[in-house]
């Protein structure tokens, strides 16, 4: 199995998107396999790589949430079949990211400045376009074997 990943950079933050991959038919059955970046429960540090993920809830005063634990794997549980993690060259958007920014900020200026209800809606509605570019700009990219429609 391999997973070709991307290092992304927006000034000091890393993520690591993943761009393609192929994975062995057993292992997306399973349902429970995480690829991207995790923090392994027995070797501790993030790491790109593949991990099974066990949800423990826990119960406390009434109140109860979920606890996620993620232990990488390097092979396939099932039929034995390597897994390969490949993290390609970086990109960095780091200027791309700036002038979305940029935008908002003028936007912000004429929604302040217009008399027009009208351009006002219109320009609304712009800035919450750049807010969903902003938002997938710092999105984690994990993968989930088994939930691909
Ligand atoms: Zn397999």
């Amino acid at each position: 199995m391999k997973f070709n990943f991307q290092r992304v950079k927006i000034k000091d933050d890393i993520r690591y998107h993943l761009v393609d991959y192929s994975s062995c038919d057993c292992i997306e059955k399973l349902g429970m396999v995480v690829v991207g970046e995790k923090t392994d429960e027995l070797t501790g540090g993030n790491k790109v790589g593949a991990f099974i993920e066990r949800i423990e809830v826990i119960e406390e005063c009434g109140y109860n949430w979920e606890n996620y634990f993620y232990y990488r794997i390097n092979k396939c549980p099932i039929c034995g079949e390597n897994i390969e993690i490949v993290i390609g060259e970086d990109i960095d958007i780091t200027q791309a990211y700036l002038n979305v920014i940029e935008e908002c900020r003028i936007i912000n200026d004429e929604i302040e400045k217009t008399d027009s209800k009208k351009k006002e809606v219109e320009l609304f509605k712009r800035r919450r376009e750049l807010d969903k570019i902003i938002d997938r700009f710092f999105c984690k990219e994990e993968f989930i074997l088994g939930s691909k429609e």
